[in-house]
Parts: structure tokens; C-alpha cells; sequence
């Protein structure tokens, strides 16, 4: 079954993505927050006035949020209070969204798990 077995293919593979040049910086990044363990920079192609997103700086096999362990919980803890730190930082106060796509079906492109903080807009539901 051709979309169960790409799915796997894209999330079992550990191999370096461009999250990891920027990491390096490699390639340039608008980056907003950075501490030892997240970086979060502006989305190359905005979908929303105020579109980040974060990733870890150590991936440890979390190509995607399905790929998560229990040694994960404290990264993922962080990742989703950093993306609360950042909408302040960036003065969301009217509210905002975080997402996580995975696999997919979720419609992720890079596989290095990362957190989508989108603001400035009004938001709709269901997302598409
Ligand atoms: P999707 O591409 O469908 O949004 P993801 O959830 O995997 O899937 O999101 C990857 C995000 O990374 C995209 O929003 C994309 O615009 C962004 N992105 C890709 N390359 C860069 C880059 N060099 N700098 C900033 N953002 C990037």
C-alpha cells in the first residue's frame, strides 16, 4: 500500500535535511529565539503574518512526532513552551496556532520534527 510504506520510508529515514544547514549556518536563517536546545527562525514561505517555526537543534530520531519516545518528553515540553514564549515575543496577544504535520498524510515536507507558531490573522476551522 503505496502511502503506508512512503510514510515510513520518509520518517524512518534519519538522513540530514536542510534544518540542519541552517542549524550549521550553513544557509541563513531570520532567526527569533535561540537557546541550547531550540531555534526557531520565520518560515521561508509565510503562511500567516507571523509564521515560525522550531525545531530542536539535536533531532535524536525525531524525524516526525510519530517517530517520539518517552526519552523525547522533555524536548517536546520545551519545543511547545518555546513556541508560547516566542508568540509573546512577538505579541500575539489575540491568540495564535501551533501545528505539528506528520507524515503524509499530515502534509510534512521536511523531516526533522518542528513546530509551526502562525499569527496575525484570523484562523479557520478545520484547517485544510
Ligand atoms: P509543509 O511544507 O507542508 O508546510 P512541513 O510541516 O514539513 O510541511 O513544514 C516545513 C516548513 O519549513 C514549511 O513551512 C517551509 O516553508 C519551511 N521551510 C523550508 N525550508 C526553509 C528555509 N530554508 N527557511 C525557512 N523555512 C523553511
Amino acid at each position: 500500500f503505496a502511502m503506508a510504506s512512503e510514510k515510513d520510508a520518509a520518517l524512518a529515514s534519519d538522513s540530514p535535511t536542510i534544518f540542519d544547514k541552517i542549524i550549521n549556518k550553513e544557509i541563513p536563517a531570520n532567526v527569533v529565539y535561540e537557546d541550547d536546545k531550540v531555534l526557531a527562525f520565520r518560515d521561508i514561505a509565510p503562511q500567516a503574518p507571523t509564521h515560525i517555526v522550531l525545531i530542536p537543534k539535536v533531532k535524536d530520531g525525531l524525524t516526525g512526532l510519530s517517530k517520539a519516545e518517552e526519552r523525547h518528553c522533555e524536548i517536546l515540553g520545551h519545543l511547545l513552551y518555546t513556541a508560547k514564549v516566542v508568540a509573546k515575543q512577538e505579541g500575539l496577544e489575540e491568540g495564535f496556532r501551533v501545528v505539528i504535520n506528520d507524515g503524509p498524510s499530515g502534509c510534512q515536507s521536511v523531516y526533522h520534527i518542528h513546530v509551526h507558531l502562525l499569527g496575525g490573522r484570523q484562523m479557520s476551522w478545520p484547517p485544510g
